[in-house]
């Protein structure tokens, strides 16, 4: 597992030589790396990845926390609701495409094997 493809990618820079941007703004991403034109799109369908990656982030940082406080008896139950609902669409709708860029770094964090090597190798960044 090689940790720095990840980290490259939490810095929305391309997994592979660190340096161009896998994302043009929050809502859009590049097709190639600007830098070593890596294609960042492995196969049809590949960016559905960012789904589960949005939904795992959605669900640990904003739905788990409302549960513990309404757990806890600070806030009632329709505002958990309403605040849940309203965050799962705002964060979804903001985050979708940095989701994308995360799922492209733990892509290829988990199947190295299938990074094109660059030309010449670059130091770790
Ligand atoms: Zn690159």
């Amino acid at each position: 597992m090689k940790t720095i493809y990840l980290r490259r990618a939490f810095k929305n820079r391309c997994p592979r030589c660190g340096e161009g941007k896998v994302l043009k703004d929050i809502y859009s991403r590049e097709e190639n790396c600007s830098s070593c034109a890596l294609e960042y799109n492995r196969e049809n369908g590949f960016f559905l990845g960012g789904v589960p990656v949005n939904y795992g982030l959605v669900c640990t940082f904003w739905i788990v926390p409302w549960l513990t406080v309404y757990f806890f008896g600070i806030v009632p139950v329709v505002l958990v609701v309403v605040m849940s609902i309203l965050g799962a669409i705002a964060f979804t709708y903001l985050g979708y495409a940095y989701c994308q860029c995360l799922w492209l770094g733990l892509y290829f964090c988990f199947a190295e094997h299938e990074m094109p090597l660059l030309a010449e190798p670059v130091e770790n960044r």
